[in-house]
């Protein structure tokens, strides 16, 4: 039985509008009711508890990312060099959400990963090692060292994608002594190999016959493009809320690019390489030059999604939308590892940016991004109750095994490498355009950003999953089933928050404790 009638009709109504039961987002946000103009973030306000008629598995996550681009579950990794490459972007559209490939590498360099992430098969592998017939058996060695396997298809270059010349295995170098043995006198060059376009399961049965560890896949023409795995045939399972085409079933991939004339060549490059959405990335995107960047790309590429940003104030988002953008990204100046406002004092708390620039895009029909300063499950819940589309997470995600980099340890705790791309660290290797705007050859670097770690977060097989169910659990408190829903309440008022203050933020927290562990899930 739903029992909401009966809460609303006994609740005296000047209760809740003297505040007995919270306020509605305009009158904690806008002017009339907020005349100090106090900016709010996350962790400054709480959503008052809602009506529960529906179980937590109803809650639905699905989301717009850009006019076009919907998605299951509402989480997209930054481009930043140490959050988003292929295996981040594959892994993320797995599980419902999406990777935008960061830009601070070479155009051929940033298209190449974005095409592993576009010919990603479940399974299959795209870019194994491969040595050629002059290498040696120390350089398997090596390998298996490094990489942890001794299975390496031999080509005529050492590169994947030429031909198929063998195949050396553990039990090929066994019982040889000396390293420099070169691997064309160890190979086996009888290998059995399954036909480009195969099935998952054609392959599973090749491999069950031929009773090897691995199996490449060939071209008509004797050329290996993917390589298979028994082992990883046992992990392979589906994944229904992965983010694919319509039309061909690929996974979807984002990438950023800057506002720099060189741009409009990396955007080609990447729509070449299939990209399904670009990011223009700029702290400040209110520019001419983004908004000169936005026109050309949606003139030359009709077909592709573009995210502008960022933005935190109503003014900015009109420029960008006025420009032809499909998504705005919100957020300026805090990111975990960003130094902006201490810097240049320019900037916005990120509750108020989402929910003021949100309100207005909406009408426009553009979705929202909520960029940075997201540390928790409720967070995320915040940003989307907030009227924010889609979340955008750097140190959420840098600790994952998916994230680029090695993990190592400090003081026995296991961590990742994360910087801000406006470190002095990142803009030495080029991502200083995402900070300056204008040709002019920079002198002085001024640091936006910081340089640190992140604690191992384990696999986003798991971590996605839990974040996901988090949330559900936030909506379900709430009494919202879903965004649309969420997004009603918030616009009519029905959907109640309260502002914390210092103490209550303490409250909110685990405390009165001697010590404890916290585990996420
Ligand atoms: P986080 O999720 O770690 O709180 O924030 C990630 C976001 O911070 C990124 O998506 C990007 O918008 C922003 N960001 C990344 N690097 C820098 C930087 O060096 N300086 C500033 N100001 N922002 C950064």
């Amino acid at each position: 039985m739903d029992w909401s009638h009966v809460k609303v009709t006994a609740l005296d109504q000047a209760t809740r509008d003297e505040g007995g039961d919270g306020r509605s987002a305009k009158d904690v946000f806008h002017a009339t009711s907020n005349p100090g103009c106090v900016a709010f973030t996350y962790e400054d306000i709480i959503l008052m508890p809602g009506h529960i008629n529906f179980p937590v598995h109803e809650v639905d996550l699905t989301s717009q990312l850009t006019k076009k681009i919907k998605l299951k579950a509402p989480f997209v990794s930054s481009p930043m060099d140490t959050v988003t490459e292929s295996n981040m972007a594959i892994n993320m559209a797995l599980q419902g959400g999406i990777g935008i490939i960061h830009s601070n590498m070479t155009i051929e360099e940033q298209a190449s990963e974005v095409n592993k992430v576009k010919k990603f098969k479940n399974g299959f592998i795209t870019d194994p090692a491969c040595l050629k017939p002059e290498n040696t058996v120390g350089d398997v060695i090596e390998i298996k060292k490094t990489l942890g396997y001794s299975g390496i298809p031999i080509t005529t270059d050492g590169k994947i994608g030429s031909k198929l010349l063998g195949f050396v295995s553990a039990r090929d170098i066994d019982f040889i002594d000396e390293p420099t043995t070169p691997l064309s006198t160890v190979m086996t060059t009888d290998v059995v190999t399954g036909t480009e376009g195969c099935s998952l399961e054609e392959a599973n049965q090749i491999l069950r016959g031929s009773k090897k560890g691995k199996l490449p896949i060939v071209d008509p023409n004797g050329n290996i493009v993917s390589l298979i795995a028994r082992t990883d045939l046992h992990k392979a399972r589906d994944y229904p809320n992965a983010s694919r085409e319509q039309k061909n079933k690929q996974l979807l991939v984002g990438a950023s690019i800057g506002t720099r004339p060189a741009d409009k060549d990396r955007a080609k490059a990447l729509v070449d390489a299939g990209v399904d959405v670009i990011v223009i990335d700029s702290s400040q995107g209110d520019s001419v030059f983004q908004l000169d960047m936005v026109q050309y790309l949606k003139k030359t590429h009709p077909d592709l999604e573009v995210i502008g940003g960022n933005c935190v104030t109503c003014s900015q988002a009109l420029h960008l939308i006025e420009a032809g953008v499909d998504g705005l990204r919100v957020g300026m100046g805090i990111g975990s590892i960003c130094t902006t406002q201490e810097v240049c004092a320019v900037g916005r708390a990120q509750g108020s940016a989402v929910y003021h620039v949100a309100r207005f895009a909406r009408k426009f029909g553009v979705p929202i991004l909520a960029d940075g300063g997201i540390q928790s499950t409720g967070h995320i819940t915040k940003a989307l109750c907030l009227g924010a589309s889609c979340v955008m997470m750097g140190s959420m995600l840098a600790g994952t095994e998916e994230a680029p980099g090695e993990y190592f340890f400090q003081d026995g705790v296991r961590l990742k490498r994360y910087r801000g791309m406006g470190s002095i660290e990142a803009m030495s290797k080029g991502s200083e355009k995402r900070y300056v705007w204008g040709d002019d050859a920079i002198q002085v670097k001024v640091a936006q950003g910081v340089s640190g770690s992140v604690v191992d977060k384990g696999t986003l097989r798991r971590y996605i999953p839990y974040l996901c169910q988090g949330v559900r659990h936030g909506m379900q408190d709430a009494g919202v089933k879903g965004l649309d829903m969420a997004w009603e309440r918030l616009y009519s008022g029905d959907l109640r928050f309260e502002i914390r203050s210092p103490a209550a933020q303490k409250e909110g927290g685990v405390h009165s404790l001697h010590n404890y562990s916290k585990r996420l899930y």
